[in-house]
Order: C-alpha cells, then structure tokens, then sequence
C-alpha cells in the first residue's frame, strides 16, 4: 500500500481474490459518483507553441471520494473499461463539457476522452447527437480524443463511426500518437481527424535524448504534412516547448502551460 492524495491506496496481486474484490468495489463506488453528481472534469490548457495564445483544452475526469479520497484516472478507468461503465461515464463527460462550453468557454475547442470501449457501443452517435440537442452550442468547439491504439484495433469500424461524428460537426482527434502501432494506411484513412496528440512518453525525453528527439521531429513534421494540428502532451519546461516550437509543432499540452484547473479559471484565462 502507499498513500497518494491523502488516501490510502491498496494494491493487489492481479488475479487474486483481493483484487476481483477491489475492482468490483471501485465499479459500485464509481457508478454510485456517476449518478450522485459526483465526478468533475478538469480542463487543462492547450498553448499555441507560436503565439502563446490558449488553443484549446483537454477535459480529464476527476473523482474525489469520501473514504478513498481523491481517485487516479488510471486507476478507474480501466476498471470502467472492463466493466463496461465508461460508456455511461463518456456519456456525461460529454454533457459536462458541452455544459462548460455553453457556459463561457465558447472559443476554446474542448476535448473530450473516448475510450475504445465506446466505440463499440451502437448508441454512440444517437448519445453525440442528444447532448448536442442538450445544448445550444456550435459542435464544432467540442473535440473528441480517439486513442490510436483504440483507432488501430477496428480500423474499419473506427474510421467509419469516427465519420459520422464529424459529420454532427464534432471534430475529431487521435490521441497518444506513438504508441499505439498505426501504419501510415491508418492516418491516410482517419482523414476526419484534424489534429493528432504527441504521447508525453516521447515529449519528456526530447531535450536530453536524441531518438526521442528524432521521433518526435519526424511524427510533427508526418502529421502537419498531413494537414493534422499536432499537440504535444506533457510538456513540462520551457526548453521543450523551444525545441517543440522549432520542430514546427503548433501546441503544447503540460504542466509547463498548466494543470488541469475548473472551467471558471480556465474561461478566465481564455478572456484575459
Ligand atoms: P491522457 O488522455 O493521455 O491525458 C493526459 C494525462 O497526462 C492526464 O492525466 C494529465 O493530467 C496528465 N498530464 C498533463 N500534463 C502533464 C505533464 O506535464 N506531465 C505529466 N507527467 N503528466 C501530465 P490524468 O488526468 O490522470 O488522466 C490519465 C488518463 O485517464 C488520460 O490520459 C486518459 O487516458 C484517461 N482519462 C481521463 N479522463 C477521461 C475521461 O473522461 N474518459 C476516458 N475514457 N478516459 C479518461
Ligand atoms: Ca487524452
Ligand atoms: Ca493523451
Ligand atoms: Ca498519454
């Protein structure tokens, strides 16, 4: 066990009794924070690597409970995968932003995390669709985030469905680029996307290591020949964003820009 946010955070073995049993408790804890208003998304801003005007911003979801205190996405989420929750929980991420959006964050393009498993879920563009419907906002301020690999597993059905919400006005973009094995038939083929997320696995090596550097050089120049935006994730200081800027990459996501932060602040920030 080790402490993280205050809380006591448990560990199992992977396939132990213990550990069905912390999965099963963190799905009834995290169904019950889905319809008791319990969950928050926190916005976390997107910098223009050439002007430093802010571009845009990725919703991440919160969770702060009682007795567990606050909650890691990356601990949640996969259960929320498994268990087929994220579907429900996508649902409202949406509605939440498209909330934010109506409510002052006009102007900034929102992304909003979709998960493989959403995609196989046929309800996926009717639930777009109603939030939509929901609020009276421009789609095209929203943007949802496809992981590559998720991109890569059904590349059919993916580009397809990808297809149809663009075609709501959403716009679409391919997440954690680098780690998920896309070929180039892959980006030749998800043309709806318009911008295309750096993983920070590679971000946070390139000052110091030259591959890094290499890969990272060589995927901005791929996705801005392609006609993507690219976003860099997880820049943490002011010589990656150089570096990033000189490489010809248009945004930067990370700490170095900001952390994650409340709607109200980040409108605030969008005004100012
Ligand atoms: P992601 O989509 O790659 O999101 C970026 C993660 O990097 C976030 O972690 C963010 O807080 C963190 N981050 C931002 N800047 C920096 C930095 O400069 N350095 C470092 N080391 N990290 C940085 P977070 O919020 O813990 O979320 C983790 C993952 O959980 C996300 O990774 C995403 O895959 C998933 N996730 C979060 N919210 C949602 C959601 O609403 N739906 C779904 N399906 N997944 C979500
Ligand atoms: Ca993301
Ligand atoms: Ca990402
Ligand atoms: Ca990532």
């Amino acid at each position: 066990a080790h402490r993280r946010g205050g809380a006591e955070v448990v560990r199992y073995r992977p396939g132990t009794y213990e550990a069905a049993r912390a999965r099963i408790d963190i799905e009834r804890d995290l169904r019950r924070a889905l319809d008791d208003d319990g969950l928050q998304l926190a916005y976390q801003p997107q910098v223009s690597l050439v002007d430093g005007s802010l571009v845009g911003a990725e919703a991440l979801v919160r969770w702060h409970d009682l007795e567990r205190g606050t909650v890691s996405p990356d601990e949640f989420i996969p259960v929320a995968e498994d268990s087929g929750l994220v579907v429900d929980l996508g649902a409202w991420a949406v509605d939440a932003a498209l909330e934010a959006i109506a409510a002052g964050l006009e102007g900034v393009v929102v992304s909003v995390n979709v998960s493989a498993r959403q995609l196989d879920d046929p309800g996926l563009v009717a639930a777009a669709e109603a939030a939509l419907a929901r609020h009276d906002v421009d789609p095209r301020w929203l943007r949802l985030e496809i992981t590559e690999s998720a991109l890569v597993r059904d590349a059919e059905h993916a580009s397809a469905l990808l297809r149809r919400l663009h075609d709501l006005g959403l716009r679409v973009s391919i997440d954690d680029f680098g780690t998920g094995y896309a070929t180039l038939e892959h980006l030749r083929r998800v043309d709806v996307a318009d911008s295309l997320k750096i993983d920070r696995t590679f971000v946070s090596g390139i000052v110091h290591d030259a591959r890094d550097r290499a890969i990272v050089g060589a995927a901005v120049a791929l996705g801005r020949s392609l006609g993507f935006t690219v976003v860099a994730e997880g820049v943490e200081d002011a010589a990656q964003a150089e570096l990033l800027a000189e490489m010809g990459c248009d945004a930067g996501q990370g700490y170095h820009f900001g952390e994650p932060t409340t709607p109200e602040a980040l409108a605030r920030r969008a005004a100012g």
